[in-house]
């Protein structure tokens, strides 16, 4: 709502000041959230279709509040990135990452991890220089950490992204494709970025045995895949059936409930310790 001169109409409406406070509110505890260090990450595994294999994980954060409990990503994401408080948090999440992955490898596990970035994240001019440092300064190798950005991230300045990608890649950073297929933007980008693994959105794989739609997009995106040498992980899957077919269909790794939800650092090296038992 704009200020209406001579009128201030608007301070009486109740909604909107609520919607306002609330937003503040948020905000601020965010912010507070940030110093306290209430953020963790949890991690879902990637295992092979075919055997099973373990090849990586995904790191999702979530938002530890003392006083409301666990509160996922979607619930503060979309504020951060508004606020621009994603920055420091995208800053912890590649940190956490980091160290988390210094701990694993001193205890002899070596394990690819997943990083969702925010566009304004990536977008930031030290990006590059944040990330080398965090690796630099935790002695982790490059190719143990993948950077999912998504469609539209590629498209909003695709020259830009193009370098962005290109540096990242050359440092030796996997790069993958989050929500792949739901962006509405040309196939050309695909071959305009140095892009190693596409993730089929979970919106395909959940339609994918009622939907001979769903099925026909999978089809596609693994060829193209295979085509261009890029690895393909169908997120969501739920069902044994849905993982024979995705299988059949020749698509190389899985990630979903039904292998494992994702699950904080401990409950994930137990699940890992029985999983590869
Ligand atoms: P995403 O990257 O597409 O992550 C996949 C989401 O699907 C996750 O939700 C995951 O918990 C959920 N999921 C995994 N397997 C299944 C399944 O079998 N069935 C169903 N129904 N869902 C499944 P989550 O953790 O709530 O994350 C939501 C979104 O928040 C993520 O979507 C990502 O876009 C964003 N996000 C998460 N962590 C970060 C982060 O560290 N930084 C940024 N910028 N965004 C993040
Ligand atoms: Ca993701
Ligand atoms: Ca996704
Ligand atoms: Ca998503």
């Amino acid at each position: 709502a704009k200020a209406n001169d001579g009128n201030n109409y608007q301070f009486y409406s109740p909604e909107l000041n609520e919607r306002n406070l609330t937003r503040l509110r948020m905000e601020l505890r965010l912010r507070q959230a940030l110093e306290r260090q209430e953020f963790v990450l949890y991690f879902q595994p990637q295992v092979a279709a075919d055997g099973g294999r373990l090849v990586g994980a995904e790191a999702l954060i979530r938002w530890q509040d003392p006083v409301h409990g666990l509160i996922p990503p979607g619930q503060f994401i979309p504020l951060a990135e508004e606020t621009g408080l994603i920055q420091p948090i995208g800053d912890w999440v590649i940190q956490e990452v980091c160290r988390q992955q210094q701990r694993w490898r001193a205890q002899g596990l070596e394990l690819p991890i997943a990083v969702n970035l925010s566009a304004r994240q990536f977008r930031q001019r030290s990006f590059i220089d944040g990330i080398s440092q965090a690796l630099a300064q935790t002695g982790i190798p490059p190719h143990l950490v993948e950077l999912e950005l998504t469609e539209s991230m590629l498209m909003q300045d695709a020259q830009q992204a193009a370098a962005k990608l290109n540096r990242l890649k050359a440092l030796g950073f996997r790069i993958a494709v989050d929500d792949f297929g739901t962006g509405f933007s040309s196939l050309n980008y695909l071959r305009l970025f140095p892009i190693d693994v596409l993730k089929i959105d979970q919106s395909f794989v959940r339609e994918l045995q009622e939907d001979r739609a769903a099925l026909a997009i999978i089809d596609s995106i693994i060829a193209l895949a295979n085509a261009l040498g890029m690895n393909t992980v169908a997120e969501g899957v739920e069902t044994q059936g849905q993982r024979d077919l995705l299988q059949r269909h020749g698509c190389r790794t899985i990630q979903g409930y039904l292998i494992a939800k994702p699950m904080p650092e401990t409950a994930f090296v137990q699940w890992l310790t029985r999983y590869q038992a």
